[in-house]
């Protein structure tokens, strides 16, 4: 099983002065290794991330908010077939693509969400809409999609999502997922990591700081490959996938959505903060070690109100970047 060998724990900390501006973006955690990867697939990551970095920075530099930043940054990373989020998000057992995303402005606690949506183009502009526009955290399915056109967000055919490479995972996932279940039984056949076959988790993430010291955080994931139709991750969930807050930090996560929710993960790294004063990058990593010891594996970027931040997993890699006030972007993907 993949991840008793996820013992490999990266961090990168930050320190930073109080009109510093930041932002932090992830693309997913997993077996993101050299010899996984070609050298022209890591290209188009790192030119990838880089322009979210960018889209965010411009935002960040000119003074802007920093719930706009993540916004822009992710919005990029759904665009883009590289990550499970928006296009070539990954597909369910019925060959669908479900969609779910969150946003939380750390000024005030609001926080918005979409679950399980198959239509709306940009589901982190649809969790935005919930937060500013109605009175809910959380709009799922149909229903979601609704608000979202009524909003005036693009709509697209929910084959818009959909990329040859998904279909042929998805083909090799159910392959892989029938031996597993004929060989280990039940219990293996309903633990879904993807890092059985997929070997990463590709949910996209962004935190910020902006010149006022506001925090944002935002995250959108097309969940996990061959899932039920039906089933939410932790990606949506304020408190797992994402969380924002001025005095603390602005966190999204990634990994298996399912220990991220029983581990409350987001929240798990704030509390300690808000009520031990733990520094970022200890809490950061006793959070991982919970995930862990419930069996899951991921990553976990946050920055706090100085713009010192995080960028941690006890996977082998994961796709994450960073660019602050010098508007220098910064793009790995490997463990040091
Ligand atoms: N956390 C996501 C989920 O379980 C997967 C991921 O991070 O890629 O839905």
């Amino acid at each position: 099983m993949k991840i008793g060998l996820c013992v490999v724990l990266f961090s990168s900390v930050a320190q930073a002065n109080q009109s510093d501006i930041r932002l932090v973006i992830h693309g997913g955690a997993g077996d993101i290794t050299e010899k996984l990867m070609s050298p022209e697939r890591q290209k188009e990551h790192e030119a990838k991330l880089t322009e979210a970095l960018q889209a965010g920075y411009n935002i960040l530099s000119k003074g802007g908010d920093s719930l706009d930043a993540v916004q822009a940054a992710v919005i990029i990373m759904e665009d883009s077939p590289l990550y499970n989020a928006g296009k070539g998000a990954s597909l369910t057992v019925d060959n669908k693509v479900e969609l779910d995303a969150s946003i939380m402005d750390g000024r005030d606690h609001k926080a918005g969400a979409v679950a399980g949506v198959s239509k709306v183009k940009n589901p982190i502009m649809a969790a935005y809409r919930v937060m500013t526009k109605s009175p809910y955290v959380m709009m799922g399915g149909v229903g979601a999609e609704q608000f979202a056109q009524a909003e005036g967000l693009d709509i697209v055919d929910p084959s818009y999502f959909i990329i040859e490479s998904r279909v042929e995972q998805l083909k090799k996932v159910k392959e892989i997922s029938h031996k597993i279940d004929q060989e280990k039984g039940l219990d293996a056949a309903l633990y879904q990591d993807p890092l059985l076959y997929d070997f990463k988790y590709g949910t996209v993430g962004a935190v910020a700081v902006d010149s006022r010291g506001n925090l944002a955080a935002a995250t959108s994931t097309g969940g996990s490959t061959n899932k039920h139709y039906g089933r939410i991750g932790d990606s949506p969930i304020v408190g797992a996938g994402t969380y924002a807050d001025n005095n603390t930090i602005a966190i999204s996560t990634t990994g298996l959505g399912e220990v991220f929710i029983r581990s409350v993960a987001a929240y798990d790294v704030v509390a300690q903060i808000k009520y031990r004063d733990i520094p970022l990058a200890e809490a950061a990593m006793n959070t991982l070690n919970t995930v862990k010891g419930m069996g899951g594996s991921g990553g976990i970027i946050a920055v706090d109100n100085k713009g010192n931040f995080v960028m941690q997993f006890n996977t082998k890699g994961m796709f994450r970047g960073t660019i602050g006030s010098d508007g220098t972007p910064q793009v790995a993907m490997f463990a040091p």
